[in-house]
């Protein structure tokens, strides 16, 4: 018990435990834990005690019922706010095979807490202070991603799969650029031409950069893909690098967080961030907002654009994070 207890404050020194997620609307919060997160933990660890001592008390949780229907009730409670969460990040919890032990939820929560803290920093820090830390500790990128896949297992849909459909029912001619590809499933899975990049390569055919300065000649690809990448706070750069690569003609193909674009959420305005791409030299060609968890935008580059002398206005897009389970 008292190696236990040392282990747990072990982690709370460490910094492990974060934020809530500010991705369904609650405003971003900065990742130092500071004292007063640290009291507000302790309170809530301390009121998880109680009710591991008394159960039944109502009190301790309005949502309980007396006839300790309390798992299902929870069950299904989790399994609303699954629906509900935009980046599918407390439904990784149900999924989850359940730790065996002690240990293994101190490792699960040590790795979680790893990736909620690398999925922050891509979203506040700009691409190419996000290569510069990659790069320095290339392990870094594994955990992330380590996180990232659990977070996918509960996706009901994956939008990198929409985009593949996308590609498979077009001619296999077509040069794709996958802007932030992650495990490169897109170039996995089509017989497509596929550049990949990423600020790490584990793959060979994944090219290692920040992908607002990619090798690809101008005018070299027919589709741009990004696919939940526009992470940086200097996004705008990315798409202007897929502007500059992308043929006259050439698909832009953006899937995100759905609740990036909820301005009722504090998301962008979807409006406003059309508009921006608009103004860069694009036409839009759909706006599917049908799926729970993602939006998907295909543009379509101008074939000639006038000069524009106005600033291109690109609304913020929020960073995603994701709740300490
Ligand atoms: N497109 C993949 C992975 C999405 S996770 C999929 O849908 O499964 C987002 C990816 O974007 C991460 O792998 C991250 O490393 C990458 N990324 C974020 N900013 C980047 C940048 N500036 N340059 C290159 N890759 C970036």
């Amino acid at each position: 018990m008292a190696q236990k207890r040392t282990i747990f404050f072990l982690l709370v020194k460490l910094n492990l435990t974060a934020e809530k997620e500010s991705c369904g609307g609650g405003r971003r919060q900065t990742m130092t834990t500071t004292a007063k997160t640290m009291k507000e933990e302790s309170t809530s660890r301390n009121r998880k005690r109680k009710r591991q001592r008394n159960p039944k008390s109502p009190k301790e949780d309005p949502n309980e019922t007396p006839k300790n229907q309390n798992n299902d009730k929870k069950r299904q409670r989790d399994t609303k706010t699954h629906k509900n969460n935009q980046h599918g990040a407390s439904s990784a919890s149900s999924k989850r095979s359940k730790p065996s032990n002690f240990l293994d939820t101190l490792r699960e929560k040590l790795s979680g807490g790893n990736f909620r803290r690398l999925n922050e920093k891509l979203y506040t820090c700009s691409g190419k202070e996000a290569l510069d830390y990659f790069s320095e500790d290339p392990s870094l990128f594994d955990m992330y991603h380590t996180g990232y896949q659990q977070q996918m297992t509960n996706w009901p849909e994956l939008p990198v799969n929409s985009i593949i459909s996308w590609l498979s029912s077009r001619s296999s001619s077509l040069v794709v650029a996958d802007f932030g590809c992650g495990d490169a499933r897109i170039a996995k899975s089509v017989k497509n031409k596929v550049f990949s990049f990423d600020l790490v390569s584990k793959d060979p055919s994944v090219i290692a950069c920040d992908m607002s300065n990619t090798p690809l000649e101008s005018s070299s690809v027919d589709v741009a893909v990004f696919c939940l990448s526009l992470m940086g706070t200097n996004y705008s750069s990315y798409i202007k690098e897929a502007h500059r690569v992308l043929r006259p003609s050439g698909w832009l193909l953006i899937a995100e967080v759905k609740s990036r674009f909820d301005p009722n959420n504090g998301g962008a305005d979807p409006k406003d961030f059309v508009k921006a791409v608009s103004d860069l030299g694009f036409s839009s060609s759909l706006k599917d907002f049908s799926n729970k968890m993602f939006i998907l935008l295909h543009f379509k580059k101008k074939e000639q654009m006038k000069p524009n002398k106005k600033k291109i206005e690109w609304p913020e897009l929020k960073a995603c994070l994701y709740k300490r389970r």
